[in-house]
């Protein structure tokens, strides 16, 4: 079976060509996979019989399964789904109050980056998504918010899976993000844990597409505990790829900071952290952590939270506290996926 969702419009052009069909045609069904948002063939009323028929035999709209779901109290629906040889990867879909609508997708199923705190991390690596798999994660959510008269405004890559370890499919299935659903690159943000050759790559790639970094501790013993990646980049020549990588596009980057309690979440880390981020056009993103089956951390009081955002505040140093979404559905990265093996492994 073909996926017709993972292929290019020039790579669908190419497979109908080679049914023998004219061009247009190519340009009629990728009307309706994208303009038009169809779920099935059998919306696709303007094409001939013949040709619906073989496309229903011979394709399929993208290729994987709804495993489990989950929808919390606050409007965020977690996705568990299950690839075509039985991987699982999970989607979060989060609505706003302001209409955005924003999807977290995975790049990878499970992670090689073994930072301690994080459930995909703690499940090891399994193996790349494809950029299909990656593009029509967001496909769904698109086709399945137009049915319901809404738009698919978001996308961050926040979900299972270091994005740039994974870096060109990733970069290709941006690239139809665009493309294909219309969605602007300034709404669309890539999160690494911090691979620098990757981070100088992105910077020259010309895109609007938004950089966030996860850094979690401002002194490399510390960091190092948490995230193994800090052994082979420090945080030092991270910041150096960071700060060109600002120059070269003018743009803001953004810090992610899951705070743990009693570990990273004190005065006298988010003075190291303001110091270090002096200067530095960035903002930082400040998130309670969601304690994980493998490791013992537990979120920060709000109090301690507070004098943090103070603290940074102090050096010129931006930071907004985010809200925990879907805690009640474990919608932290890798979490369901844990539920569901638990449950039937
Ligand atoms: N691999 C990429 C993107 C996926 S993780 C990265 O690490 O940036 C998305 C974000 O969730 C990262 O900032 C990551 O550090 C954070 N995260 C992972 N586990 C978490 C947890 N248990 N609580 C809070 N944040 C967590
Ligand atoms: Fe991988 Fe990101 Fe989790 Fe680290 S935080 S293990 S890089 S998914």
């Amino acid at each position: 079976m073909i996926d017709l969702v993972a292929l290019s419009k020039d790579e669908l052009g190419v497979l109908l060509a080679s049914w023998g069909e004219k061009p247009f045609r190519a340009k009629q069904v990728h009307g309706w996979l994208y303009e038009k948002g169809a779920a099935d063939v059998s919306e696709m009323t303007d094409l001939p019989k013949g040709l619906r028929t073989r496309l229903a035999e011979e394709t399929v709209l993208g290729a994987m399964d709804v495993a489990a779901e989950q929808r919390s109290k606050d409007g965020t629906v977690k996705r568990l789904y299950r690839l075509a040889d039985g991987k699982l990867v999970e989607t979060v879909l989060m609505p706003y109050a302001d209409g955005r609508r924003t999807a977290c997708i995975s790049s990878q199923a499970g992670c090689a980056m073994g930072c301690v705190f994080c459930a995909t991390g703690q499940m090891g690596f399994k193996r790349h998504l494809t950029a299909g798999e990656i593009f029509g994660q967001v496909w769904r959510q698109h086709v399945e918010l137009k049915a319901r008269g809404e738009r698919l405004s978001n996308v961050v890559l926040m979900g299972m899976g270091e994005p740039f370890h994974n870096y060109e499919p990733v970069m290709e299935a941006v690239r139809r993000m665009m493309s294909d659903l219309g969605i602007g690159a300034r709404h669309i943000t890539i999160s690494t844990v911090g691979l620098v050759p990757q981070i100088e790559r992105f910077a020259d790639e010309g895109l609007q597409v938004g950089l966030a970094i996860s850094l979690h501790e401002a002194t490399d013993a510390a960091r190092s505990a948490l995230m193994p990646v800090n052994r082979r980049w420090s945080i030092d020549v991270l910041l150096e790829a960071v700060r060109g990588y600002v120059e070269k596009t003018g743009r803001r980057v953004t810090f992610e900071w899951a705070l743990i309690h009693g570990t990273n979440d004190t005065v006298e880390v988010a003075e190291q952290l303001g110091k270090r981020l002096r200067g530095v056009h960035c903002h930082v993103n400040l998130i309670p952590l969601n304690p994980t089956g493998g490791y013992a951390g537990l979120p920060s009081d709000p109090g301690r939270v507070e004098a943090f955002v103070e603290t940074l505040g102090r050096y010129g140093v931006p930071a907004t506290v985010r809200v925990r979404r879907g805690i009640d559905i474990d919608a932290g990265c890798g979490q369901l996926r844990e539920r569901v093996l638990e449950a039937a492994p």
